[in-house]
């Protein structure tokens, strides 16, 4: 039998986490044969709720589960971890100055990076879902310098997987007829879905639809703001698709992405596309033994140029507001 893996949740009594956990526990996060055991991180007063889950979780009498630790201090939560989600993080709320969002997820990620750098296991791997997963994800990579810099990424799997349904409903083609699908940038508004370089059945996306209008003033923003059409749909958020997505994201991160294809991962740029070095930034990444590699070699059309280079700029914006808050 296999010493069982370590995946710590923070967040873990939030909407996505409660959507998140049992599919861990199942076995769909790293595969069906590797024994999990969970960490659930939570502040004090959510505390009482990740352990009325834990009870649940017990009652699926999951085979591959093989313990359940719940703490608030993050020291414990990441010991010997070797897949930390860090989901929890300080939602903006109404009046909120963009500065005290960053600050207040500055007093989250910070300690959260340097608890991954005291105790996490070797292996280490990190994805970043709470917002502003991108430049959260840069506060705790910057608070871990034993960490190779490589493992600290942030979630664009959800957007990914938006555009391959949108495009594929517009195409009439099944999701499976869709490769190459690349989000570039931050996992925002600016976020840029591109199509010139996905292919369908063989051909390129943006030609097999022939509708730069469409592609531009209904693909790109629905996918860009479906976030909120859910949350105007359903009264509450997309919890359920973005636990998928992180699922999505660690399965392939970990048993690698199939041949001809890629998927899109936020990670530090190595100056790939121009996107400055070191910025966490989204790219089509393929994945081999366990390691991701930025795709090279892509030609980028003007527009599709204008649009990164968008993204990428917000993305400089918002490390240049937490360097000046002190926050890295
Ligand atoms: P959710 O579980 O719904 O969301 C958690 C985070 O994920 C938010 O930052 C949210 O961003 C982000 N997110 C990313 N993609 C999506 C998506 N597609 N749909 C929805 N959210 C998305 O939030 P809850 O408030 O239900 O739960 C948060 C939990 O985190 C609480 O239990 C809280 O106690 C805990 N927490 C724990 C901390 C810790 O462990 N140290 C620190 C802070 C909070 P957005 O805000 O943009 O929606």
């Amino acid at each position: 039998t296999r010493t069982p893996v370590n995946v710590t949740v923070t967040g873990a009594a939030g909407q996505i986490g409660y959507a998140l956990l049992f599919r861990i526990a199942s076995g769909q996060l790293l595969g069906a044969d590797v024994p999990v055991r969970l960490r659930l991180l939570e502040i004090p007063q959510a505390v009482k709720a990740a352990e009325g889950t834990a009870m649940e979780l017990d009652d699926c009498a999951f085979p591959l589960l093989s313990g359940i630790d719940i703490t608030d201090d993050a020291k414990t939560a990441f010991d010997g971890v070797s897949v930390a989600l860090l989901v929890g993080a300080r939602p903006r709320s109404k009046g909120m100055e963009r500065g005290d969002l960053l600050e207040a997820n500055g007093g989250i990620f910070k300690p959260q990076g340097e608890a991954i750098n005291a105790g996490a296991a070797d292996d280490v791997r990190v994805l970043v879902v709470g917002n502003p997963a991108n430049t959260n994800a840069l506060i705790a990579q910057r608070h871990a310098p034993d960490v190779p810099a490589e493992r600290f990424t942030a979630m664009t799997r959800l957007d990914h997987n938006r555009a391959l349904s949108q495009l594929a409903k517009k195409l009439g083609v099944p999701v499976t007829g869709i490769r190459k699908m690349t989000i570039w940038g931050n996992h925002s508004a600016t976020q840029y879905p591109d199509l010139f370089r996905a292919e369908v059945n063989g051909r390129v996306a943006a030609e097999a639809v022939n509708d730069q209008r469409w592609l531009e003033d209904d693909f790109i923003p629905t996918v860009a703001k479906r976030g909120a059409a859910i949350i105007e749909a359903r009264g509450a958020s997309s919890a359920a698709s973005a636990a998928n997505a992180a699922i999505d994201h660690v399965y392939d991160w970990v048993n690698g992405t199939a041949e001809g294809d890629w998927v899109s991962m936020a990670v530090p740029s190595d100056g790939s596309y121009g996107v400055p070095e070191g910025l966490i930034s989204s790219f089509p990444v393929t994945v081999e033994d366990g390691k991701y590699s930025i795709v090279q070699g892509l030609e980028i059309d003007e527009f599709s140029r204008a649009r990164i280079d968008a993204s990428v700029a917000e993305l400089v914006e918002e490390r240049d507001a937490v360097q000046a808050l002190g926050l890295i």
